[in-house]
């Protein structure tokens, strides 16, 4: 092995001479400890290196290997359920040989070598196959059936496939290609700073359903498509993530996790394996691939977990899954690059990040999208990447949220102000942004109701009056207002308290079908419209605003999915009723009739319900 030697380590930057014949990018061994390194710049013979493992110890007149490969990741079945650290080595393992201080240069491989494989075989003697064909299939998990694929440089006739339990690292197929005896293992490699190819990117115009509804109804995010959630500590990033990981309508969750403390880590590794996934009701690991820096290694193997996941998340994308990547959080692997950057000497851009900070940070979003894979059969997988941003102090100006905030095409801008007053999930309804919204809204409309996009637009309008109001309520206090802008005040609260607000942590609320939160909105804006009917007809405010029925509109929520259509169907009916009467001048104090009457039609509908369950369980 062609060797270099060190003249100079500073951190996890180590310059070497005598590297004459290496490229940028290219995997070397620092010292006789092996330590993980990657040539991140060249001039001459020397060799600036950013190293992924402590490199205390480590001095000039050491050598450096070569190994003239990129850093790459392994592909193939064993890829779910794992927990790697940045550079792919699966952390179980190394902690079982080498205990809890990881000890440094240790070599393990990424996928697991003595475990065997059902393999399907899915082609036959004498097809032909080409890159991105689907050769055969193994059930990876409970919930994932792994296709194994012809990598996307290879093509031949196939010559020998067979059923049958397979090891990774064995030969499941032969193929006849141009220039001879092609073996194919279930095992891949793939260079992580390289995007894995696709045939054809598609419009983003599937909506991601999160089950979050000021997400899905508001700010929603397209499958294949990019977010990021800044916000300062404690104002719900994690919460928000963990939700998405378990309600996103994405098959596959890739989730990198650059901690700054050991602890934040540590939290990680000991709640994700905790998590079940909902819709099953098996640990959400099973459809899940982690990746996590541990305290141990230096900052810098945080921007290799970025790139080792997002290429896992394409080789699930190419099988025609739905992926969802979530970082978390990037800003701290901008603050790797700026570590690095300062080690080199480079000129420094703003607050002491690199210059070419927001090239890499677009240049990771960018590898998000809806794609029509490569091979046959023909399919569709789709790479949503949703990254955590933690500016210090929640500060938007911050280089790494301007960074990302250009490439992203959804804001949800977290605000501290929300999470005191505890508004969950703390996302402003005024400051984020969707661009997806357009392109989104005509599979929206088909799928949920045809005016579900109008329906928003209508309600957002409300929100931004109730902010403009408020602005007035600050100088002059409520009196001043009109009734018909107090009325305002009063819907826009409803859609804040009885939409909006929606508690990660109940078991019913903390997922809402988007047809759920159609009803849910719908009710409110038609409770806000005939409120203002009553008004223009001379029913009194506070006769309005003191309804009962408020109350049950406000437990809406809690309806669960079978029931909620009917029953939000009903509060609408009784809505009208109430309104009907007000105007009608039957009603004369608020609240008592009205009450009665209400909770006589709850009896009558839970009566109906509980005899439509009995019928149901007869049969
Ligand atoms: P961050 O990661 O931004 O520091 P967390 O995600 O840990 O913040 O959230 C802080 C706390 O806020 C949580 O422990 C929880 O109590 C509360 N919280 C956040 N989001 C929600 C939500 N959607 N529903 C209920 N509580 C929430």
């Amino acid at each position: 092995m062609r060797k270099g030697e060190i003249v100079k380590v500073s951190g996890p930057l180590v310059i070497a001479k005598g590297m004459t014949g290496s490229k940028m990018y290219d995997v070397v061994r620092v010292s006789e400890e092996r330590l993980v390194g990657e040539i991140i710049g060249l001039s001459g013979d020397l060799a600036s290196i950013q190293v992924y493992e402590d490199t205390s110890g480590i001095g000039p007149g050491e050598p450096v290997y070569m190994t003239d490969q990129p850093l790459y990741v392994e592909l193939g079945p064993g890829l779910i359920e794992s927990i790697f650290d940045g550079i792919q080595r699966p952390l179980d393992i190394i902690r079982d040989q080498t205990g809890d201080n990881i000890k440094r240069g240790i070599e393990v491989p990424a996928l697991e070598r003595d475990k065997k494989w059902q393999f399907k075989p899915l082609v036959k003697k004498g097809d032909a196959v080409g890159p991105g064909d689907v050769i055969g299939e193994v059930k990876e998990t409970i919930l994932i059936t792994h296709k194994v694929m012809i990598p996307p440089n290879v093509k031949g006739k196939v010559k020998n496939i067979a059923g049958g339990e397979f090891l990774v690292t064995d030969v499941v197929c032969e193929l006849e290609g141009e220039n001879g005896k092609v073996e194919l293992t279930m095992l891949q490699r793939w260079p992580v700073r390289i995007p894995r190819p696709y045939r054809e990117r598609l419009a983003p115009t599937v909506p991601l359903a999160t089950g979050q509804r000021v997400i899905d109804t508001f700010f929603p995010i397209a499958k294949g498509g990019t977010a990021c959630c800044p916000g300062p500590f404690g104002s719900g990033k994690t919460v928000i993530q963990h939700q998405l990981a378990k309600w996103a309508d994405a098959e596959i969750i890739v989730y990198i996790g650059c901690g700054e403390r050991g602890n934040e880590m540590t939290d990680v590794l000991l709640e994700f394996p905790e998590l079940k996934d909902p819709r099953s009701g098996e640990p959400l690991m099973k459809r899940t691939v982690l990746i996590a820096n541990t305290s141990n290694m230096p900052v810098a193997a945080r921007e290799a977990s970025v790139y080792t996941g997002i290429t896992i998340a394409e080789y699930f994308r190419d099988m025609g899954f739905s992926v969802a990547v979530m970082a978390d959080s990037t800003s701290r692997w901008a603050e790797a690059m700026r570590e690095i950057s300062g080690r080199l000497e480079e000129m420094p851009g703003e607050e002491g990040y690199p210059a070419y900070l927001g090239a890499k940070v677009s240049a990771f979003y960018e590898r998000a999208g809806r794609v029509k894979t490569l091979g046959k059969p023909d399919r569709q997988g789709a790479l949503s990447v949703i990254g955590a941003v933690s500016p210090p102090g929640g500060d938007l100006s911050d280089p790494v949220v301007q960074a990302t905030l250009r490439v992203v095409k959804v804001f949800w801008s977290l605000e501290d102000r929300l999470a005191y007053q505890r508004h969950f999930p703390a996302i402003s309804w005024l400051n984020s942004y969707s661009l997806y919204l357009d392109d989104v809204s005509a599979d929206l409309n088909k799928l949920v109701a045809k005016d579900f996009t109008d329906l928003s637009k209508e309600a957002m309008r409300l929100l931004e009056q109730e902010a403009e109001l408020q602005e007035i309520v600050r100088l002059i206090g409520v009196d001043a207002l009109s009734p018909e802008d107090r009325l305002i005040l009063e819907g826009a609260r409803s859609v804040r308290e009885d939409f909006l607000h929606q508690n990660a942590f109940h078991e019913i609320d903390t997922y809402a079908s988007l047809r759920k939160q159609y009803n849910m909105l719908a009710l409110c804006m038609f409770y806000y419209n005939k409120a203002k009917e009553a008004l223009a007809k001379g029913v009194a405010f506070s006769d309005i605003v003191n309804m009962g029925i408020r109350d049950q509109i406000a437990r809406m929520k809690y309806l669960a999915e079978s029931e909620s259509e009917k029953k939000i169907g009903v509060l609408k009916e009784r809505v009208e009723k109430i309104f009907e009467k007000l105007i009608a001048g039957e009603i004369k104090r608020e609240g008592e009739d009205e009450e009665t009457e209400a909770e006589e039609a709850d009896e009558k509908v839970e009566e109906k319900m509980a005899e439509k369950e009995k019928k149901e369980e007869e049969t």
